[in-house]
C-alpha cells in the first residue's frame, strides 16, 4: 500500500505549510504529514491568539544561532513585505502593535486559513493524526520510505519541519532531531527560551503577591539590556522584558532589574533629602511606579521613612537596589510555556540557499528544528516563512 510523492513534509506548522504551498505551485506533488489532530496549532495559540506573524524590522541580528550568517540568504529572498502581500491578497486585516510587530486584527486563525487555502489551491495533500514509525533512505533509487500505521509513503525529497520542543501538549516532539542524527547531522544542545523565570522561597512569595502587576523596567541578562514591560506572576517574573532576557540566561546566573530606568535613584534620594526632607520615600516611589509595586519595594528595601532619615550610605545602598537589583532565578518555566527552542540541527550541515543537508541528498530541514531562533516580536514566524519558501523553491519535481 505505497504512495509516491515528489515531496513529503513532516510537520504541518508554519514552515511546513509555507514550504508545501511553494513547492505545490511549482508543480511538485506534495504530501504533508502531521501527528497532531489539527494543522498549525502553534500559529493558532501565537501572539495571544492574534499571531504576531512578522516584524517589519526583522534583520539577521534578531536571530540567535551558532552560525549567525546562515539565516541571511533565506530572509533576504522572502521578506516581511512578501508575507504582508500574501495575507493582503486574502483580505486579512492586520495591526502594528509595537514598532514593526504585525498582528492579525481578528485572530490567528485568519493567518492559518491563508496558508491552508493556498495549500489547497496548490494541490497539497495534508494527512493529520499520522505518526511516522520509521524513515529509510534507499541509495539505489534515491528516495525515502516512511512507514506510517496505515501506509508506506515514498518520497524523492523529505522535508523535516517538526519545529522545536516547546509546548509538548501542542504536538512538539524531538523527532526532527532524531531524524537529523539518524542521517549523521549534528544536533546542538537545546534550551527553552522566550520563557518566564521562576524563583523560590522568599522571592516567589513576593512576586506572587504582586501577580498581574506590570512595570516598565530595564533588565540586564548576560550583559544584554532590554527595556520593556515586566509582569509579576505566581511563579516569578514574565512579560516581554523577561522573555527577551531569557534568550541570554545561563542557569545559576543573576539578572539585574532597574526599577527606575529613567532615574538615578541615589542622586535623587540625596537631592530630595535637601529639598523635601519631611516627605516619605514611599510617597516618592508611588509617583514613579504603581501603588502596589511602590509599596512592595518600600517594604522589601525598608523605605518606610522620610528623606531626612537617610544617610549618604543609605542613599547609595537603596539607589543600587532600585537601579540595579540583582536576583538569581531558580529556573525557567521550561518547555511547558517556552515560546521557542534555542539550539537544534547544526546549520553548518545544511545549505543556507536550499536548506538541504549537505551530505544527505534530498533531506531538508526548515523552521525552528534548525539552530536558528528569533527574538520575541514576530521574527520566529518570519524565519518559518522564509526558510519554508527557500526550500519550497529548491525542491525537485
Ligand atoms: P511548528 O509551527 O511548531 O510546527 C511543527 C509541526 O510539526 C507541528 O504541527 C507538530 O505537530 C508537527 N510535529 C512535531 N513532531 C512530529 C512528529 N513526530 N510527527 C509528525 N508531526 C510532528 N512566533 C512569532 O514569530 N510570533 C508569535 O506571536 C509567536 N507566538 C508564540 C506563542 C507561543 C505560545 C508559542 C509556543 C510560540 C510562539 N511563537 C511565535 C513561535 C512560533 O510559533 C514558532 O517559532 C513557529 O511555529 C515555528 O514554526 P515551525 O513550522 O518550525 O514549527
Amino acid at each position: 500500500n505505497d504512495s509516491t510523492w515528489d515531496v513529503v513534509i513532516i510537520g504541518a506548522g508554519a514552515a511546513g505549510l509555507m514550504c508545501a504551498l511553494t513547492a505545490g505551485y511549482r508543480g511538485c506533488s506534495v504530501l504533508v504529514l502531521d501527528h497532531a489532530n489539527k494543522p498549525g496549532k502553534k500559529i493558532l495559540m501565537s501572539g495571544g491568539g492574534r499571531c504576531n506573524f512578522t516584524n517589519l524590522n526583522s534583520a539577521p541580528t534578531d536571530f540567535f544561532s551558532q552560525n549567525p550568517h546562515f539565516c541571511i540568504s533565506a530572509l533576504k529572498r522572502y521578506t516581511p513585505a512578501h508575507f504582508v502581500e500574501l495575507i493582503e491578497r486574502h483580505g486579512v486585516e492586520y495591526v502594528e502593535k509595537a514598532a514593526g510587530q504585525l498582528f492579525s486584527a481578528t485572530s490567528s486563525k485568519a493567518i492559518l486559513d491563508v496558508l491552508l487555502t493556498e495549500c489547497d489551491w496548490a494541490g497539497v495533500e495534508l494527512r493529520l493524526k499520522t505518526s511516522i514509525e520509521s524513515v529509510d533512505w534507499c541509495d539505489e533509487n534515491a528516495c525515502y520510505t516512511l512507514a506510517t500505521p496505515k501506509e508506506r509513503v515514498v518520497a524523492r525529497s523529505l522535508v523535516v519541519a517538526t519545529g522545536g520542543l516547546s509546548i509538548p501538549s501542542m504536538g512538539a516532539s524531538g523527532f526532527g532531531y532524531e531524524l537529523a542524527r539518524q542521517f549523521g547531522l549534528e544536533v546542538l544542545p537545546t534550551t527553552a527560551a522566550l520563557v518566564p523565570f521562576t524563583f523560590s522561597d522568599l522571592w516567589k512569595d513576593r512576586f506572587s503577591e504582586l501577580a498581574g502587576i506590570t512595570a516598565d523596567v530595564d533588565v540586564e541578562c548576560g550583559g544584554v539590556h532590554y527595556r520593556e514591560p515586566l509582569l509579576m506572576t505566581h511563579r516569578g517574573l514574565s512579560g516581554p522584558v523577561i522573555l527577551k532576557a531569557s534568550t541570554h540566561w545561563q542557569a545559576g546566573t543573576p539578572i539585574t532589574i532597574n526599577w527606575l530606568p529613567d532615574t538615578d535613584a541615589s542622586e535623587t534620594l540625596k537631592e530630595r533629602r535637601m529639598s523635601m526632607p519631611r516627605r516619605r520615600v514611599s510617597t516618592w516611589l508611588k509617583e514613579k511606579l504603581s501603588q502596589r509595586l511602590a509599596g512592595a519595594l518600600a517594604e522589601w528595601f525598608e523605605l518606610e521613612c522620610t528623606f531626612a532619615e537617610l544617610s549618604n550610605a543609605h542613599c547609595e545602598r537603596i539607589g543600587a537596589l532600585l537601579n540595579a537589583m540583582r536576583l538569581t532565578p531558580s529556573g525557567t518555566e521550561g518547555w511547558r510555556t517556552a515560546e521557542v527552542t534555542l539550539g537544534g540541527v547544526n546549520t553548518h550541515e545544511v545549505s543556507s540557499k536550499t536548506l538541504e543537508a549537505k551530505l544527505q541528498p534530498g533531506l531538508y530541514f526548515i523552521g525552528e528544528v534548525l539552530d536558528v531562533t528569533g527574538q520575541l516580536g514576530g521574527h520566529n514566524f518570519q524565519w518559518a516563512w522564509a526558510s519554508g519558501v527557500a526550500c519550497g523553491n529548491a525542491l525537485k519535481k
